[in-house]
């Protein structure tokens, strides 16, 4: 009995035992996963982290770099955060941050805007004008974020200053096109209307009236010409077809195109470009700069005077084109502006000359697109001198180049020869 009873006690103690040990190694394994489980979840969280801090950095170099300016505010109205354009648009160099709108910027406009903003919830393309350091044409456009205690604004500012000032150059544009037009057609008109309503007894008078008319009808059609050269120049279907070009050639074929025009004002033209001068160009634009600055050579330089063209290679290796004559030359004040369209020192002699205030407009668009530049010098009295740039090889071009247009036909020349103001 006892015996039992023992056995039984050490099966008891054993089953125990076993149970025990079970539950040791259950529990054993429930810690390892525990640990493993919060160890991939320290993981994780760290990840998390570093997505959030990785997005939050991404974010604020996408609004830094942002071309538009930014500017976030918070619940109170005060600067929270603003990127580098805002920073350059309103010429910020302190740091704003903490500090009141109309306090920080000194905008009572953009405080408007702000008070507007926080009433509506959004305002959209307000336009701000600011006068000082430079005068500048803003776009905002802003909205309240987030929630609750935490609503802030944020405010994005769109530079619109250089179309402004391009939507003013075209209307200035516009209008000097319709003054040029304007002139020579009520010219035509006030002569034709004199021929019909009292036709002159006299031939030679009707002869002369109508000489007239032929020569303001001329006059409206080298604007047109020079007109649709220029915008063709402008809008870049003109495109370039360079090729490498001997220039003394050209500057011969052009004195021949102003032999007639050179011959009737006494003026002798002088090539001195040199034989082998080359340059990566389109050969028919070349001879349209050429043509239209021996043309003004011709009409404002001295009767009788002479006109030299000749080139060189420059220090920087690109060619160098001149047009020098020996007239009274442009006024200091002149210098830098002549390349301007329609500019004349003396409007009246340009239009006695047939000139139309573009012949120069062009001339710099067609060497600017070559990626050459253009300059005058001169001194009162003695004389012009134009200067264009050319590259000489085709690695140098910042030539708008294209195979697709060899078939192009040929520039013409805006003034055709023995054409001008008679
Ligand atoms: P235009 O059709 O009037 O000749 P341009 O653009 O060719 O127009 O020239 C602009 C102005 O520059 C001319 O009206 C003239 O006053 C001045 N100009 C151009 N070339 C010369 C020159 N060689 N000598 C003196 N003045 C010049």
């Amino acid at each position: 009995m006892e015996t039992v009873l023992l056995v039984g006690a050490w099966l008891l103690a054993a089953a125990l035992a076993a149970l025990a040990w079970r539950q040791h190694r259950a529990l054993a394994a429930l810690t390892r996963r525990y640990d493993q489980e919060r160890a991939e979840n320290q993981a994780l969280a760290g990840r998390l982290e570093q997505l959030q801090a990785e997005a939050g950095a991404q974010r604020a170099a996408l609004i830094e770099n942002m071309g538009e300016g930014v500017l976030l505010l918070d619940r109170d109205g005060r600067v929270e955060l603003f990127n580098r354009a805002f920073a350059q648009m309103f010429q910020v160099r302190d740091d704003l941050r903490g500090r009141p709108v109309l306090e920080a910027l000194r905008s009572h406009e953009l405080d408007e805007v702000v008070r507007r903003t926080r009433e509506t919830g959004q305002v959209l393309g307000a336009e701000l004008e600011l006068r000082s350091p430079e005068p500048r044409s803003l776009q905002i456009n802003a909205a309240l974020h987030g929630a609750g205690a935490a609503r802030g604004m944020i405010l994005v500012f769109h530079d619109l200053t250089r179309l402004r000032r391009l939507e003013n150059l075209r209307k200035e544009f516009v209008a000097n096109v319709s003054h040029e037009l304007r002139t020579p057609l009520s010219l035509i008109k006030g002569y034709a209307e004199t021929l019909l309503d009292h036709p002159p007894h006299d031939s030679e008078q009707a002869r002369r009236f109508l000489q007239i008319i032929v020569r303001h009808a001329d006059r409206l059609t080298y604007l047109i010409e020079d007109l649709l050269t220029l915008s063709s120049l402008e809008s870049g279907t003109a495109l370039l077809n360079p090729t490498t070009v001997a220039l003394r050639g050209l500057v011969a074929r052009a004195f021949e195109d102003l032999a007639a025009r050179a011959a009737e004002r006494g003026v002798t033209l002088v090539n001195e470009t040199p034989e082998d001068l080359e340059a990566y160009a389109d050969a028919d634009r070349v001879l349209q700069v050429l043509f239209n600055l021996l043309d003004n050579a011709i009409k404002y330089g001295r009767p009788q005077g002479r006109v030299v063209v000749g080139g060189r290679v420059t220090p920087e290796d690109r060619v160098e084109m001149w047009v020098r004559d020996d007239g009274p030359g442009l006024p200091r004040e002149a210098l830098g502006r002549v390349f301007e369209r329609f500019y004349r020192v003396d409007r009246n002699r340009s239009r006695e000359q047939g000139g139309t205030g573009l012949g120069l407009a062009i001339v710099k668009h067609i060497v600017q697109s070559h990626g050459g530049e253009v300059r005058v010098e001169s001194e009162p009295g003695q004389g012009a001198t134009f200067y264009f740039t050319l590259p000489r090889r085709s690695d140098q071009a910042g030539v708008r180049a294209t195979e697709a247009l060899s078939a192009r036909p040929a520039a013409v020349p805006r003034r055709s020869p023995g054409s001008s103001g008679q």
